[in-house]
């Protein structure tokens, strides 16, 4: 073994190494484009081997030359379909045909004397055309910040068209080809199997992520509504109260009246509807600070934030007057809404708010629904302090 031969089996190892990593990544986080890469991987360690294995026999070296051919296109096509959404320059199948092309002048150089000019250039320049045309695309695809590493391997690519250049100088021998290919195929492909792994493990994150997004989501928004549920609302109602003045906030819960009577005319799906268009009232007469949800059933708690009880009375009489004639459009029956009220004292639990707007709300039920009841701020005083019908009743 001379000093060549050991720095070419160091490269096989080192592509094998790279290939073994794709290979071990690509079962725990399958991606599109992975094989691909893989093959290029392993198709670059046995033409270093092969290569090595047999330098003295110009056939097998031709061989070994042609599996070191592939992976600059394999790697621009695994990228084509993991990045599928990119507009790439040109098509899949026009990288085959180059590789194909190329392919041809690299076992086309066995059929000409070595000392021929033709025998000499076809196999590096069908090296170098696949290099520089994959540099290419992946150089000029995307501008995205996500498209960088796809960048970074293009230009990996192109240094990598480095070795047949230098077999084409003149005075260099033949074999020096698969030399000088063996050993940047080895660096380049260290290289991209850094790549690759960083942007598979990237896009990971990504899904992650929004995975992570959609199930914060589905815990803490009504599915039906699309309003906060009871859980959520009691963080983010108890968290504007410690931030708020001390008794800024009126706290009001309301419910649909006589709603069973939807549901047994209409069915549960046209009370599911009339539960929709309550919520998108309340979204549209809410300020953007205000914070509602859906209680339970067809009841829903609102926390009006720098508020007083007069302001929430006109908040009230506005969602009605809304909801009345969102109903007529959407051919559902006159909805009325009874309403609770209470301003926050100074310091009480958001639990204890609930409890007294919830008898407000059972109090403007008593009183013959479709009116919004608001209960006394003071312990002294009469337990409830208004009490104002709202909108028209049932026909
Ligand atoms: P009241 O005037 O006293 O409020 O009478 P009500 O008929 O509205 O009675 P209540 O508020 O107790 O009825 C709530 C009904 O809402 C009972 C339940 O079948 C129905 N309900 C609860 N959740 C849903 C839902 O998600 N969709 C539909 N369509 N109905 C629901
Ligand atoms: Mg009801």
């Amino acid at each position: 073994m001379n000093g060549v031969t050991d720095g070419l089996w160091i490269a096989a190892c080192a592509n094998a190494v790279a290939a073994l990593a794709i290979t071990a990544t690509g079962r725990q986080q399958p991606q599109r484009g992975w094989g691909l890469w893989r093959t290029a991987l392993w198709l670059g360690t046995g033409g270093i081997a092969l290569g090595t294995a047999a330098a003295a026999r110009p056939g097998v070296q031709a061989l070994a030359q042609l599996l070191l051919l592939p992976w600059p296109i394999l790697a621009l096509v695994g990228m084509r379909r993991f990045h599928a959404r990119i507009d790439w320059p040109g098509h899949e199948h026009h990288d085959w045909w180059v590789l194909g092309f190329s392919a041809g002048l690299v076992a086309a150089a066995g059929l000409w004397p070595d000392d021929s000019a033709i025998g000499a250039v076809s196999a590096p320049a069908g090296t170098l055309l696949v290099h520089l045309y994959a540099a290419s695309l992946l150089v000029c695809a995307g501008s995205r910040p996500d498209a960088r590493p796809m960048h970074l391997l293009g230009a990996v690519i192109g240094l990598a068209a480095c070795a047949p250049m230098i077999a084409t100088l003149p005075g260099v021998e033949a074999h020096a080809l698969f030399e000088a290919s063996a050993v940047t195929t080895a660096l380049a492909s260290v290289a991209m199997a850094f790549i690759v792994t960083t942007l598979v493990f990237d896009r990971s994150e990504q899904h992650l992520r929004a995975s992570r997004r959609r199930l914060r989501a589905l815990a803490s928004i009504d599915p039906l509504t699309q309003v906060p549920n009871r859980r959520h609302f009691e963080e983010l109602a108890a968290k504007a109260l410690q931030h708020d003045p001390p008794a800024s906030a009126v706290l009001m819960m309301f419910d649909i009246d006589h709603f069973k009577h939807i549901n047994d005319r209409y069915g549960h799906a046209g009370g599911d509807r009339a539960l929709r268009l309550v919520s998108r009232c309340v979204r549209e007469v809410l300020r953007v600070h205000d914070v509602p949800c859906r209680h339970g059933g067809d009841e829903f708690a609102l926390l009006l934030r720098h508020a007083s009880v007069r302001d929430a009375m006109r908040v009230a009489s506005r969602l009605v007057e809304r909801v009345q004639g969102a109903a007529v459009d959407s051919s559902l029956p006159t909805l009325t809404l009874s309403f609770g009220m209470v301003q926050v004292r100074p310091g009480e639990a958001l639990g204890q708010a609930l409890e007294r707007a919830d008898q407000a709300l059972y109090e403007a039920k008593r009183q013959g629904r479709a009116r919004a009841v608001a209960a006394g701020g003071d312990r002294a005083g009469p337990p409830f302090i208004e009490s104002r019908p709202l909108g028209l009743t049932h026909a």
